[in-house]
């Protein structure tokens, strides 16, 4: 008998006709033989409309209780759907993230899970039953309910597959697997059969929101295949799994972009040895992730730096570098959030030459304009005005003649 993980994510189960319809397909994965463990998100923009009432009471809710309350939206999913399940005549328990046994830290709204004790899924499973578990969060030591960060149903089922052993872990989303670009702004982007775990973590990092990019680092350290796939309807999907053989010449996988990001700079530094580690050094001990980051060459003895971070840490950026500011005596801080970031990936990148020139001709020919850029082996990244991001993605990805019918002479 085997046993298969199942997440299903919010539009999938956004109203009780797409819940009835989900717990048909769990019933009928269960009356195949197998056994049945079912991971779901809070239903359709749950998470959102949540956050957006507290904002409404308070702007500056603690974490613990932004926690109590999104945690909220997935527990009203695993109790619909366990009804759902006993109205169609099949056995079936609800468990929250702390009943599901997922111990975490103390880091509200972005914990990570410490272990999983899965004695309760366990005896669920062996009285027959279908095992529903709310996603995207866990429970501290200390009894406090926490969230695993957005999106992190993702890895809620990834993490239980891989401590139950699963023979299979399916993700059902709103589209059929995951493309060569997001399929809602490039209606031709092809669908992936498999792709390695090293470049879907990359498009998941640089925006692709199919998979959240943590669940893909537990996927591919614990060894589990992850089947993204369509909840509306039969398809085969993506794999998502280690050995990936391509056909030759594949060089970029999947164009991504990324709207959450801002940029900052700060002017007429002065140009000495230490400026950049103060400033750095600043954001690193407040916790903020920057992301790329250019000097330019000095004149007159001072140079300017910027640097991208996510939109949600610009206030606290901008506190941290107005004292710095200060220290290092340079003279302007100025930011724009009108930015976005478009990115390629392809592990076939390691051995060809020639990519980023290509990328760079298409974002050339279509009269987009290049603020920075940053590479590494699998991926390069350029920060481009806002405004361009969806011309652009699909501006490349006709470059690299990603879509499904690829036709001769395009450029
Ligand atoms: P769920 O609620 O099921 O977790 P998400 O909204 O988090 O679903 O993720 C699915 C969405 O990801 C799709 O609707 C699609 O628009 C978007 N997406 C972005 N990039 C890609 C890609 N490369 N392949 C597939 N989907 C993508
Ligand atoms: N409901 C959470 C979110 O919207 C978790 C998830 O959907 O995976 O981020
Ligand atoms: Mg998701």
């Amino acid at each position: 008998m085997a046993l298969i993980v199942q997440k299903y994510g919010g539009t999938s189960i956004a109203g009780p006709e797409r819940i009835k319809k989900v717990a048909r397909r769990i019933i009928e994965t269960k009356k195949r033989g197998n056994k049945v463990v079912i991971v779901v998100s809070a239903p359709g923009d749950t998470t959102d409309k949540l956050t957006e009432t507290a904002r409404q009471i308070t702007p500056s809710p603690t974490d613990r209780e932004m926690d109590m309350l999104l945690a909220t939206g997935e527990q009203m999913s695993i109790a619909l759907l366990a009804m759902a399940i006993h109205a169609l005549g099949e056995e079936a328990v609800s468990l929250t993230g702390g009943q599901g046994g997922i111990v975490t830290d103390e880091t509200f709204s972005n914990a990570k899970i410490r272990k999983i004790d899965t004695k309760k899924i366990e005896k669920e499973l062996s009285k027959d039953r279908i095992v529903i578990v709310a996603g995207f969060q866990g429970i501290t030591a200390k009894k406090d309910i926490t969230t695993l960060g957005r999106g992190g149903s993702d890895l809620t089922a990834v993490a239980l597959a891989s401590v139950l052993k699963a023979d299979q872990c399916e993700v059902y989303t709103d589209v059929a697997g995951v493309y060569t670009a997001d399929p809602r702004i490039v209606p031709d982007a092809r669908k992936i059969d498999r792709i390695s775990y090293d470049e879907m973590l990359e498009l998941a990092s640089l925006g692709a929101q199919v998979m959240v990019p943590r669940s893909i680092q537990v996927a591919n350290r614990f060894g589990v295949d992850i089947h993204v796939r369509s909840s509306f309807n039969d398809e085969e999907g993506t794999v998502i799994t280690k050995e990936v053989s391509k056909m030759e010449g594949v060089v970029v996988s999947g164009v991504a972009y990324d709207k959450d990001l801002v940029k900052v700079a700060i002017t007429d530094v002065p140009d000495r040895p230490g400026i950049a580690a103060k400033i750095f050094g600043a954001l690193g001990a407040g916790k903020v992730n920057v992301d790329m980051i250019i000097q330019s060459s000095a004149q007159g003895g001072v140079n300017d730096i910027s640097f991208t971070v996510n939109r949600g840490d610009l206030n606290k950026v901008l506190d941290i570098m107005g004292k710095v500011k200060q220290e290092i005596g340079a003279k302007g801080l100025v930011y724009d959030e009108g930015v976005a970031k478009v990115s390629i990936v392809g592990v076939g990148m390691k051995t060809h030459s020639g990519v980023a020139s290509k990328m760079f001709s298409a974002l050339a020919e279509e009269d987009v304009n290049i603020e920075m850029i940053s590479t590494s082996e699998i991926k390069i990244s350029c920060v481009i005005k806002e405004k361009d991001t969806e011309k652009a993605v699909r501006a490349i990805h006709r470059k690299f003649a990603l879509a499904k019918t690829p036709r001769k002479g395009r450029k």
